[in-house]
């Protein structure tokens, strides 16, 4: 059975307005849940239960955080084929995409059940010599995480396991599109041990004034947000009044460098991944091919192949391998972004149409010019200079990806491309033991690494002399 209603301070419940809403299956068009809709009264209400339990769960001993953070990484495990599947239901997600997703998702668990007994402080002497310093860590407090639909349970999870390590509470607000995994994730979180009121769950169709309200609260004193950078852009300002740490996971513009001397095979195959991974609906997808001139052409056919070659289908249906884009209005987009380029002369290798079929469906597609989906363009350049010229013509910095033979240039391009994160020779960057982020209007801060759990700590310097 299914959680829908809203998770408050450990109890399950409708909102104070009676509401719900629908949440629709992408593969078929139709309504798979009705979901509790949070307004004002009830994000306050979980600001009310985080605060009260504060204290206490900042106070829990480390070891204990590790043990309820090394449960759900069990328990999710444990459930990974129902949760998946709910994945590909709300979301559109192929099966393996979802597993995948389920995979990523709990390591942020492990992962911070061994970095919650790690939060050190440090104690050095004053460069005069006449006084020692300490530096001691302590849990941000209460901190309102709000996440897109796009990877709706490792969003999730690399907030909440780094906020649980550091011993933070926190109000999720998941995107409407996707809450039933966010709420599958309170009950998987509640088993596992997490005391009422330190995760609270609130869905809600009101995002703009339900999170507005929880900002403007004095006891809130952290925002995680992963979304767009023009949501993010707003959630900034919001933040100024009450002055609130935050940390911003925004949009991405990737591009995916090829020169000529890669292993194109290898680097078609890397391809497949940086693009195609979540039908190319991740931050981290692929949005520019750059390849160098000589091996254009050669790069832009085997990639085509291997797009046209890509089975369409309902998400939950074993033999596919890319679902329907998450609703109506992103299916519209991706359609209008290919029509437009292709008016404006890009000619298609393969695809550049929605399917005609129930749910939301747009076939894998590659552009020979200059999308959030499964849209793939190509642009080519000469030399080192320009390559990275292309690759740093973009405010989204977020990762870059490099294929190259020679792995000094690839090294100094690394360098040389204005990105939080470079793959050198690989399709895939993301791991909860590395720092996640980006740079400029990519946003601000790190989730994962050692810096994922710096993010949820404010330090504290005491001077002292003995
Ligand atoms: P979005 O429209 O910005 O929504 C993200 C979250 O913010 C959702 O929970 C949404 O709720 C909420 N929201 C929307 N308007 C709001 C407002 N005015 N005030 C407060 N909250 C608000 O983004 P999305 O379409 O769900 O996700 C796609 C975007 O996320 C892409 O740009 C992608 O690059 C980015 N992303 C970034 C990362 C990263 O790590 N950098 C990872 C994944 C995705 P509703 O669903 O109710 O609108």
């Amino acid at each position: 059975m299914t959680a829908t209603d809203l998770f408050i301070g450990g109890v399950w419940g409708p909102a104070a307005s009676g509401r719900r809403f629908d949440v629709v299956n992408p593969s078929t068009g139709r309504t798979i849940a009705s979901v509790a809709d949070g307004d004002v009264q009830d994000a306050l209400a979980a600001v009310d239960a985080a605060a009260a339990a504060a204290p206490g769960w900042a106070a829990t001993g480390p070891r204990e955080r590790a043990e309820i953070l090394r449960r759900a990484f069990e328990l999710m495990i444990a459930r990974s084929d129902a949760l998946s599947e709910l994945i590909s239901r709300e979301n559109g997600r192929a099966l393996p995409d979802a597993r995948g997703e389920i995979g990523y998702a709990a390591e942020f668990f492990r992962w911070h059940a061994g970095e919650a007994v790690r939060i050190g402080g440090s104690v050095s002497t004053a460069p005069s010599g006449a006084n020692r310093i300490l530096v001691t860590y302590q849990p941000v407090g209460v901190s309102v995480l709000v996440t897109p639909w796009n990877f709706p349970v490792a969003m999730a999870t690399r907030k909440i396991a780094p906020a649980l390590a550091a011993g933070c509470t926190m109000i999720l607000k998941p995107a409407s599109d996707t809450p039933l995994t966010a709420l599958a994730l309170a009950e998987l979180l509640t088993e596992a041990g997490v005391p009422a009121g330190v995760v609270n769950v609130v869905a809600s169709r009101s995002s703009g004034r339900t999170v507005a309200a929880m900002l403007h609260d004095p006891r809130v004193r952290k925002l995680s947000f992963t979304g767009s950078t023009e949501v993010g852009r707003r959630l900034l300002k919001e933040s100024a009044d009450q002055v609130i740490n935050t940390s911003m996971e925004l949009g991405g513009d990737a591009p995916f460098v090829v020169f000529a001397d890669a292993d194109l095979e290898a680097a078609v195959d890397g391809a497949m991944i940086a693009k195609m991974r979540n039908a190319g609906e991740a931050c981290t997808a692929a949005n520019r091919f750059c390849v160098e001139e000589p091996v254009a052409a050669e790069f832009g056919r085997r990639l085509a192949e291997r797009m046209a070659a890509m089975v369409v289908g309902p998400a939950t249906d074993p033999a596919t391998s890319v679902g329907p884009p998450v609703n109506q209005s992103v299916v519209d987009k991706v359609d209008e972004l290919v029509r437009d380029a292709v008016r404006r002369g890009a000619t298609a290798l393969t695809g550049a149409g929605r399917l005609d079929r129930d749910g939301y469906f747009h076939a894998p597609t590659v552009l020979n010019e200059e999308i959030f989906g499964p849209v793939a363009p190509i642009m080519t350049f000469a030399g080192e200079d320009e390559a990275v010229l292309l690759a740093n013509r973009t405010e989204y910095s977020l990762v870059a990806y490099v294929y190259t033979r020679d792995l000094a240039r690839g090294l100094r391009v690394g360098e040389r491309i204005e990105a939080g994160m470079i793959g050198l020779n690989r399709g895939l960057v993301s791991h909860p033991a590395a720092p996640f982020g980006g740079v400029k209007h990519r946003g601000i801060g790190r989730g994962g690494g050692h810096e994922g759990v710096l993010d949820y700590l404010e330090s504290t310097y005491i001077a002292t002399t003995w």
